[in-house]
């Protein structure tokens, strides 16, 4: 399909200078506080969204309709967009297309200059962080002010995100109250770690701040196509002050949000608050279609981003990565994020979707360690409400990996002579018995039923945990000994 956006580069969703998946994560692991505050934060979520998804006899139904209008919506991607360019356009707003982060950070950089502004006030958006964003504006000496409470402690903290929902997730209490102490100006001193009290003082803190700006960024939800209006779904209600207060709102779009209808959207409001938050109806949908004289932002522009998604839809299997909601309910019920978070994966989308996402969107070679970052558990295809088989995806992208890996190889890796070793023993019965007898050795090595230390290059298996010992009898000499030897 075309998109009127030729040869569109991929995306940049690695974040520059992390360490690979492995590397990162083995040093998430020795944080026993950052676990403690994962392990608290994941189960709370996973019990509310349990508890309001047992709630619906249909869930099972609404997780297939969500399915199939994502299916239906990007097998006719091209057509929705022009549809929803023309609906916008009709109705006051201008729509603009980015190619990749590179053009969108021109565009908003632009449009803001052209308002003469140099504050803005920004929406929760992880398609703002994906193209880096904020310190694109940085450099052009505009300052964003994230609005949301969770990225307002993460920009004060001058840290990253680590979870989609909860973007400070890995961090408790006491930790905000100092990040507010240190960084936020008027800030009262005797600031407890309250909710009430931290809560109240990022209320202060943004109030000013709302009421001043001219200019709101946002991402969007969801669209529709079939009447051009954009919709935001948030909790704390800073979302509805960004999108209604400033003259100018600037929304930048991943260009597989769109839904074709408000019949569709339906669907979606019943599955991302229960999928999410673990609320039945998240408090604040905001809902625009162009520009109204008189009420909300005068002057509205839509960017509409490619950065590396048409180079997903291209990919039949991988293309299932782009139903995704945003929900985070993946990442909530995932053993791997629970134990290391959202920073050890390196990349904006953390987690099982961040797993398969990101390396589709900046080329499996620059995030190849994440397909790998996953013990295929499943658990997050039974929580998905869109109904992405992420092991599928995972088990794809370690494929495309291997053979990518080959073909920009002269000589076969240590992997590939050990898998050409292997298939030629399983290649014949005599040889495979002959193998089997043969690891009897290890029986030697092993202590307690397990073998703790291999040879190299085994040992990359045994540095990360341990083997049971081959056992004394082999299943083929069972078989003869059982049937065979009887008969
Ligand atoms: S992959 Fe599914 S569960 Fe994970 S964030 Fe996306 S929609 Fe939610």
């Amino acid at each position: 399909m075309s998109l009127g956006i030729p040869n569109a580069p991929r995306g940049a969703g690695h974040l520059r200078g992390a360490e690979p998946f492995p590397v990162a994560a083995r040093a998430a692991l020795a944080n026993t506080q950052l676990r403690r505050n994962l392990g608290k934060a994941t189960a709370t979520i996973r019990a509310k969204r349990a508890a309001v998804v047992a709630e619906l006899p249909d869930w099972e139904e609404l997780r297939a309709a969500g399915e199939a209008i994502k299916q239906h919506t990007l097998a006719h991607l091209d057509r929705y967009l022009e549809q929803l360019e023309r609906e916008v356009t009709a109705r006051g707003g201008t729509v603009h297309w980015a190619r990749d982060s590179y053009e969108a950070g021109r565009l908003v950089t632009g449009l803001i200059r052209e308002t003469g502004a140099t504050e803005a006030v920004k929406v929760k958006s992880i398609v703002t962080d994906e193209i880096g964003l904020n310190e694109a504006l940085a450099q052009a000496g505009i300052t964003a002010h994230e609005t949301d409470l969770a990225e307002l402690i993460v920009q004060l903290g001058h840290d990253r995100p680590s979870h989609i929902l909860v973007p400070a997730i890995h961090r408790n209490r006491a930790e905000i109250r100092e990040i507010f102490l240190r960084e936020m100006a008027g800030v009262d001193p005797g600031l407890t770690d309250t909710p009430t009290a931290l809560t109240e003082a990022a209320r202060r803190y943004l109030r000013r701040r709302f009421l001043s700006a001219r200019v709101g960024i946002s991402g969007a939800n969801f669209a529709i196509a079939e009447t051009g209006t954009l919709c935001v779904v948030e909790s704390e209600g800073n979302g509805r002050m960004c999108l209604t207060l400033p003259e100018t709102l600037i929304t930048v779009m991943g260009i597989e949000k769109l839904i074709p209808s408000w019949r569709d959207l339906e669907v979606f409001l019943q599955l991302l608050p229960r999928s999410s938050t673990g609320e039945r109806m998240n408090p604040y949908t905001s809902m625009w279609t162009g520009v109204t004289p008189g009420d909300g932002p005068q002057r509205f522009h839509l960017i509409l981003l490619d950065n590396g998604r048409t180079a997903a839809l291209a990919d039949p299997v991988g293309r299932q990565a782009l139903h995704c909601i945003r929900c985070s309910a993946c990442l909530n019920v995932c053993p791997v994020y629970e134990r290391v978070g959202g920073h050890a994966y390196g990349s904006v989308y953390p987690g099982p979707i961040g797993a398969v996402l990101s390396p589709q969107l900046t080329g499996v070679e620059d995030n190849a360690s994440l397909p790998y970052a996953s013990s295929l558990c499943g658990a997050c295809y039974d929580a998905c409400p869109v109904r992405i088989d992420i092991p599928s995806l995972l088990v794809h992208l370690r494929a495309r990996h291997v053979e990518e890996a080959a073909d920009d190889r002269r000589l076969p890796s240590a992997e590939a002579v050990m898998m050409a070793a292997a298939s030629w023993v399983m290649a014949s019965p005599a040889r495979y018995a002959a193998a089997q007898r043969t690891s009897r050795v290890g029986r030697v090595l092993g202590r307690r039923g397990r073998l703790r230390r291999l040879p190299p290059p085994l040992s990359a298996w045994t540095t990360a945990r341990d083997a049971p010992v081959p056992p004394a009898q082999t299943f083929r000499e069972w078989w003869v000994h059982e049937h065979e030897g009887q008969a």
